[in-house]
């Protein structure tokens, strides 16, 4: 091995060097005998970063000093620097934009509510989906985030909630628990796979392990890469799926989200079926309402008999109001229109319900505020 910090041997605009939270519980004690150390020092690391949600070697007293700067500066390299971060709904919404070592721009969002605080985190920089109405999407594929780049987005949320630094929504900073994750940021979660199956072991496994964040209360929102959801099907795990729909019929979804040229949807809905079987656990369709687009009672009708057929009763709509992208020709349906869509999806016999559009003025639509910094 090179006696050089990894970092400088990394390729400028490539992968991050190794970390902690990349590796499982036998690969840390594995890397911590390489750099000369006891391998309890690797249950020690784990504790302090998982645990304990800290990466300075300061606060590691349980460390002889020494080992504590070489340990620290081979398995906890700095991954993401705040480069800026936004707050709205008094102060329960935060956007933070992040650089990784290499400069690439990636963001997160951190919603509180009452009974709950989720963290939307980005599987990718960029996405290489090119769904027209997102704006990841259309900026293209910048490059995948590591597995300890995603562990490491939940690691700073869920500092900020013990810290108390973001208000409820009742206004009062007080300490708190991150409870959710949902892979609803920048990037097509199943296009890089095995780092995102990795990331969530990681985010779920008990402390020290892991995060200790319960498999049950993490979604993986995806465009619908049909072999990847039987994929994931097959992983044991009990992490829910989101599928992002946007329309009913072939001809309109494959404008909307264009993999669906590739796998359409009766192929999709039956791996999500799929899902669905080996999980036991119920299947959330993603759709934004389109003006004039995909909002028409007909199509309604149409979502809501096309999910009973392949999905029966374990599924839920959540219409999500279009938050329009800047320079976009589309605009989020009239109120009377999401209403009456709502309405007859309901009617259709599948539950249907209005994702609350938290953080419009921030920018926090997918992939906007990265946009903007680099636009
Ligand atoms: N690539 C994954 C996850 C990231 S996007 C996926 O497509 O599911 C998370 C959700 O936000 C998806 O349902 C996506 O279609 C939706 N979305 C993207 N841009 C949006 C916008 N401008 N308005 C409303 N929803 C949007």
């Amino acid at each position: 091995m090179s006696s050089l910090p990894l970092v400088f041997d990394a390729p400028s605009r490539g992968m991050p060097p190794r970390h902690l939270a990349d590796l499982s519980v036998p690969e840390r004690a594995e890397a911590v005998v390489e750099l000369g150390e006891k391998p309890f020092r690797a249950k020690q690391l784990s504790h302090h970063y998982f645990s304990r949600l800290t990466v300075d070697p300061a606060d590691m007293t349980d460390i002889p000093a020494g080992s504590r700067e070489k340990l620290a500066g081979a398995l906890l390299p700095p991954l993401l620097t705040e480069v800026r971060a936004l707050s709205c709904d008094s102060g329960a919404t935060r956007k933070t934009l992040w650089r990784a070592h290499d400069g690439t721009m990636l963001e997160s969002v951190l919603m509180r509510y009452p009974d709950r605080a989720t963290l939307c985190l980005s599987s990718q920089a960029g996405c290489g989906m090119a769904c027209p109405f997102c704006a990841t999407g259309q900026a293209g594929l910048d490059r995948n985030m590591s597995t300890a780049e995603i562990v490491d987005q939940v690691r700073s949320a869920a500092a900020v909630m013990r810290d108390g630094a973001l208000p409820g929504p009742e206004g009062t900073p007080r300490p708190g628990r991150l409870s959710n994750i949902v892979f609803m940021g920048m990037g097509e979660p199943l296009a890089n796979y095995r780092r995102v199956v990795d990331a969530v072991r990681r985010i779920t496994e008990p402390a020290p392990q892991g995060l200790g964040i319960s498999q049950r209360s993490v979604t993986v929102s995806t465009v619908g890469l049909a072999p990847a959801i039987r994929r994931l099907a097959g992983e044991r795990m009990q992490v829910r799926l989101a599928l992002s729909l946007h329309a009913p019929d072939d001809e309109l979804r494959n404008e909307l989200v264009p993999v669906n040229n590739r796998w359409p949807l009766a192929e999709v809905l039956d791996a999500a079926r799929y899902y669905l079987e080996c999980t036991g656990r119920r299947v959330s369709i993603e759709y934004a309402l389109i003006r004039d687009m995909n909002d028409q009672p007909w199509r309604a009708d149409l979502l809501a008999a096309t999910l009973r057929e392949h999905l029966g009763h374990l599924v839920h709509v959540n219409v999500i109001p279009l938050n329009p992208t800047p320079g976009s020709k589309w605009d989020a349906s009239p109120k009377p229109a999401q209403r009456e869509f709502v309405r007859r999806v309901n009617e259709g016999g599948v539950t249907c319900t209005v994702r609350d559009t938290r953080g419009q003025e921030i920018a926090a639509a997918c992939g906007q505020l990265a946009g903007e910094q680099s636009g």
